[in-house]
């Protein structure tokens, strides 16, 4: 499986608590998660993530997005470079602020708004659809001691399949861990991952990720480019 992980690494990623969590980098530690040859594209102030080109991700099962300060700075034809093989059969795995990224609005064709609170409070995620391959060797429920809350309305299609439901101690509840599909491809949003703290150290994150790596992988080559072709009758008519 090939993965690339495309992460923003915006200035604010230079603070205090987020080098406290991760001294080698967000950016390195997510692309630890998923093993050797996990190819890293770190996107700074300035660019426009062009770094990821077509020849990478025509290398790429599996493109794993992390942003949130740098979304509108994506271009949009290297979002739609990719959304495109999310629609031919490439996995996408979208965590935590990157839910207003713009590949991830742009293949859900809704706002994707949500509530939010910065209060370090815990998330308890309960399980609710056991014997999916994301819940594989997982507890029914497991906390992450410190995340930010993330809370309903989460203005996203009825997801394909819910995987976790996330609980926080100031009351709201959460679709925590969603499946989509679109086209040909699948798409797994998480929402852990706030960058001042090391939830991404969290073994149970990591084998959600690993896990949900696994199941968005496309099991065939990615399906040509789409189109309305008119064919000739099967049958003789
Ligand atoms: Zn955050």
């Amino acid at each position: 499986m090939k993965v690339t992980v495309f992460c923003e690494m915006s200035g604010g990623m230079e603070a205090e608590a987020v080098k406290k969590a991760y001294p080698e980098g967000m950016d390195r530690c997510l692309q630890g998660i998923f093993g050797p040859g996990t190819r890293l594209i770190s996107q700074h102030e300035g660019e426009d993530g062009s770094a990821l080109t077509e020849e990478i991700l025509n290398d790429t099962d599996v493109l794993v997005w992390w942003g949130h300060v740098l979304h509108h700075a994506v271009s949009d034809e290297v979002v739609e470079r990719a959304a495109d093989r999310v629609r031919r059969g490439m996995g996408l795995i979208v965590l935590h602020s990157g839910h207003m990224s713009k590949i991830f609005t742009r293949l859900l064709g809704t706002t994707c708004t949500l509530k939010w609170r910065e209060d370090g409070e815990k998330e308890r995620l309960w399980m609710v659809a056991p014997g999916h391959p994301i819940c594989a060797g997982l507890p029914e429920q497991f906390v992450i001691p410190h995340e930010e809350m993330y809370g309903e309305y989460f203005d996203i299609p009825t997801p394909d399949e819910l995987i976790f439901l996330g609980w926080f101690p100031g009351g709201e509840l959460f679709r925590a861990g969603c499946v989509f599909r679109r086209g040909h491809g699948r798409i797994f949003y998480f929402n852990a991952g706030h960058e001042s703290f090391p939830n991404y150290r969290q073994e149970e994150v990591r084998k959600v990720l690993t896990n949900a790596a696994g199941y968005v992988c496309p099991a065939q080559p990615l399906a040509p480019p789409f189109g309305c072709p008119s064919p000739a009758a099967l049958e003789k008519l």
